[in-house]
């Protein structure tokens, strides 16, 4: 939000016209992964997005977009086909990898600094509609062997299979023991989109590390799978929330951020380690303004918590953790993730791509109409 600034809202535009013979998807840009996702899984197909169904589709793909998919289909940018842009001086642009590809190159990472898109049309592929997912939840106690345990078994995992770590404190979830809510637990959230058939082979060895409090992984449909986290994630909350890319999981690491989860400072927040690799590593670098495609896994410090009281300590926390953990990082980093303040780290964040974002930003907004972002600033 801004003062003194024009916000658009787009909660009106969010139709979505899905074409099953060509397995194309166009969405206008304020329908969120959720309206996506059930108008795909009524013909069995899906775009890659990210884990919570009340994201929207826009901010998302703009920045890059990952998710339970990305590791079988690329990030949501490699399935993105076309976009409808109004630019800063008012034309109407479409954007592809043949019109315009100077800015559709920009628009696949570049956040919203080029200009105000008006809709996406995606490449859907398929998926489910059943799919295997489920948590896998380990003692506290356990978790610098389980996790790895976990970081070894995933080096050679099938792109088929995507597994996140998140550090925290167990939510009230029935299938736990009672005296487990609430104390600190490592959950391994699983999802594998390959033939059913092999569902039961592929995760087995991850099934079998330590003892875990719960195993429930089993067939269920890819929507409510993409819902699952939504509980966690109501709006309304405060939060801050910091990332930092890697390219392996080294045992500092694990140690370091299981040290931090003893600390939490409020039951909402977490930690999460999101493995990437797969298809989206394999695009190259320089096909997207998106960069950090060879880190192997992306850290999400998630500070949430619910009272202005807290704000100090919370934010505190976050900032230890992202520094302690910021001598294993790349240096990259996912602007999706970062916090609004963060506008010194962008160059680094977008690495080799950030200075052909700035050449972009000096053609399509010399002015910096389109400055409440992770900014690009002009330099003409
Ligand atoms: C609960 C939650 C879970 C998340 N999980 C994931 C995840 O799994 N994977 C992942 O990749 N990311 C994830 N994210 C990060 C998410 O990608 C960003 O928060 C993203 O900005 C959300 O986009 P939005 O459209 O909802 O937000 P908005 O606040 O509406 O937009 C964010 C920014 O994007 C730009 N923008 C939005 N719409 C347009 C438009 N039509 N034209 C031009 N610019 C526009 C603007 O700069 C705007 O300020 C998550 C975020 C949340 C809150």
């Amino acid at each position: 939000m801004c003062d003194g600034g024009l916000m658009i809202s787009f909660r009106n535009m969010r139709a979505i016209d899905v074409d099953p013979s060509s397995r194309t998807v166009r969405v206008e840009p304020g329908a969120t992964l959720g309206d996506l996702d059930a108008a795909t899984q009524a013909h069995a197909l899906a775009v890659p997005t990210g884990i919570n169904s009340t994201t929207g589709i826009a901010g998302l793909t703009l920045g890059g977009g990952f998710g339970w998919l990305s590791r079988k289909y690329g990030m949501t940018i490699d399935s993105l086909l076309s976009v409808r842009v109004v630019l800063a001086d008012g034309s109407l642009m479409v954007a592809s990898e043949s019109e315009n590809s100077d800015l559709f190159w920009g628009l696949r990472g570049g956040g919203g600094n080029f200009g105000v898109v008006t809709s996406f049309e995606f490449q859907a592929h398929s998926v489910g509609p059943e799919i295997l997912s489920g948590l896998i939840v380990h003692p506290f106690a356990d978790g610098p062997e389980v996790l790895r345990a976990c970081r070894d078994f995933l080096k050679d995992a099938p792109d088929e299979l995507s597994v996140w770590t998140v550090l925290r404190k167990a939510p009230p979830m029935p299938f736990l023991p009672e005296e487990v809510h609430g104390t600190e637990v490592v959950v391994l959230a699983v999802m594998y989109t390959g033939d059913m058939s092999d569902g039961k082979i592929a995760p087995a060895p991850l099934r079998a590390i330590g003892n875990p409090l719960a195993d429930v992984i089993g067939p269920q449909t890819f929507v409510g799978w993409q819902q699952a986290f939504d509980p966690l994630l109501t709006p309304g909350e405060r939060n801050y929330w910091k990332t930092h890319n890697f390219d392996e999981m080294i045992d500092e690491m694990i140690d370091t951020a299981l040290s931090y989860i003893e600390t939490l400072p409020d039951p909402q927040s977490d930690v999460f380690f999101a493995q990437l690799g797969g298809a989206q590593s394999r695009v190259p670098d320089d096909a997207t303004a998106y960069q950090g495609r060879s880190a192997e896994y992306v850290l999400n410090v998630h500070g949430r918590w619910s009272n202005a009281s807290q704000d100090e300590s919370c934010i505190a926390w976050c900032r230890d953790l992202w520094n302690a953990m910021g001598q294993y990082a790349t240096g990259e980093a996912y602007v999706n993730f970062m916090t609004e303040e963060e506008g010194a780290r962008l160059e680094s964040a977008y690495g080799s791509s950030y200075q052909r974002l700035v050449e972009l930003k000096n053609r399509y907004d010399p002015t910096n109409l389109f400055w409440l972002n992770q900014n690009i600033p002009p330099t003409v």
